[in-house]
């Protein structure tokens, strides 16, 4: 079975012994990646939020200061 190379177009035969399928080789899986990483999936450099900080939000917005009997 063959596969065009997503980024060059190449054949590529689709076996356990290319390790870079469907791509022709690690260059062209790592251009892909790039394209992926850098277009379409653009994270802003937002740290991950610890289970403590989200706990922590949580608690904030349960004692409202706004809400005065
Ligand atoms: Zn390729």
């Amino acid at each position: 079975m063959q596969v065009d190379c997503p980024t060059c177009k190449t054949p590529v035969e689709w076996s356990e012994s290319n390790p870079h399928r469907p791509f022709c080789s690690d260059r062209c899986r790592l251009i892909d990646l790039g394209a992926w990483a850098s277009e379409d999936y653009r994270i802003p450099s937002a740290q991950p939020v610890s289970e403590d900080e989200l706990l922590e939000s949580l608690h904030q917005q349960d004692q409202d200061p706004d809400q005065t009997h």
